[in-house]
């Protein structure tokens, strides 16, 4: 079974994520440390850290993800942007040290047009200097959609940066369904799931596969567009989903959705079909 969950916000402090949690009942959560669209966090007090704790051990959830913020670039070549990315890493991964969360989500990012292969050695050497930083916390890349100048929304890309780093085991992956259904590969059915992670499994591992994020996607296979939608009403469709959830060298795994929240629908109904579909 995996342990599903759904990303809560931390308005009024970081303790009140867990609350958010709890009220729904979920195994997992992930948080933003800050706004996802600044540079620098303030850091969170002691008081609401000491809480936070406090929550979550009365609480029964197994994982808490964080997303790092938008702006970081794991990718580029600009020295500004480069030491940015080394500041926002740094506070976000020593603050998520002190709440004890298990994984920080990376988005790869984009190369800005200095080509793939640029960008990949980019990403080695941010990652190394994240991986010299011996944090506690799990570092996964997240599968991009494949926008213009993109970098890891081919398997064969994640893998060749996993495959370079100094230590390979402090790198694992977060795979998110609507971006991994726009850089092209199937999950609309069983076989096709079936099949797009044998090709996950050939460059990257599934091993290496630690969060899944579940979420439909607006756009058309291959259609490079990151557009969440709500589960079985985009281009993936509930049967893609039921086959995910019960493939059986995938188990266990926080799977949290990013999905709107609307009139169509909110967290707690997006969940309560996943559990249908995985049962
Ligand atoms: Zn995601
Ligand atoms: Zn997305």
């Amino acid at each position: 079974m995996h342990k599903l969950g759904f990303h809560a916000s931390i308005t009024g402090g970081i303790h009140k994520s867990v609350d958010r949690a709890n009220q729904l009942s979920v195994d997992a959560f992930q948080i933003f440390l800050g706004s996802p669209r600044s540079w620098e966090h303030k850091d969170p007090e002691a008081d609401f850290i000491n809480k936070f704790r406090e929550n979550m051990k009365t609480s029964s959830i197994d994982n808490v993800v964080c997303h790092l913020s938008y702006l970081p670039n794991p990718s580029s070549s600009d020295d500004l942007i480069i030491s940015q990315t080394k500041n926002a890493l740094t506070q976000q991964m020593d603050n998520s040290d002190k709440l004890d969360i298990d994984y920080l989500v990376i988005h790869i990012g984009s190369h800005r047009g200095k080509g793939v292969d640029k960008g990949i050695n980019n990403v080695v050497s941010m990652m190394d200097f994240a991986i010299s930083k011996s944090s506690k916390v799990k570092l996964l890349l997240e599968t991009s959609a494949g926008s213009k100048n993109s970098v890891g929304s081919k398997f064969d890309e994640i893998g060749r940066i996993i495959d370079n780093v100094s230590d390979p085991s402090k790198i694992g992956v977060c795979f998110d369904t609507c971006h991994v259904f726009a850089a092209g590969y199937d999950l609309r059915n069983e076989e096709e799931v079936h099949k797009t992670l044998s090709v996950f499994d050939d460059y990257v591992g599934l091993d290496k596969l630690k969060v899944l994020h579940l979420n439909d996607s607006k756009g058309p296979l291959g259609s490079a567009r990151d557009r969440h939608e709500h589960i079985g009403l985009g281009h993936i469709g509930e049967d893609g989903f039921a086959a995910l959830l019960k493939y059986k060298r995938l188990n266990n795994l926080p799977a949290i959705i990013e999905t709107p929240v609307n009139e169509i629908r909110g967290n707690r109904e997006n969940l309560d079909l996943l559990l249908k579909l995985m049962n």
